[in-house]
């Protein structure tokens, strides 16, 4: 699977489309619609290694895995503005 990333203004929830994200502009972290379909909002404070959510290229390093308590057990990565399963 693979999903291209787009930009999150803060649309209501029901607008909210898997691989969407925005970055956190106080503390450089990003939050996220998972890109599996489950309509999640995840956090990452992972690095960025390179883009960004401006350029749709971004690339965060190292891979997302939502295997947190309620989570939905995606793992994968966004690289290059994709995120893609691991
Ligand atoms: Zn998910």
């Amino acid at each position: 699977m693979t999903v291209r990333m787009q930009p999150f203004a803060g649309q209501p929830r029901a607008n909210w489309k898997p691989g969407m994200i925005r970055r956190d502009d106080d503390v450089a972290d990003h939050h996220y619609v998972c890109p599996c379909g489950c309509q999640n909002l995840y956090y990452a404070q992972h690095a960025v290694q390179s883009g960004s959510v401006e350029t749709g290229d971004l690339t965060l390093t190292p891979s997302l895995h939502h295997n947190g308590p309620g989570h939905c057990g995606w793992h994968g990565w966004l690289r290059d503005g994709q995120f893609v399963d691991a």
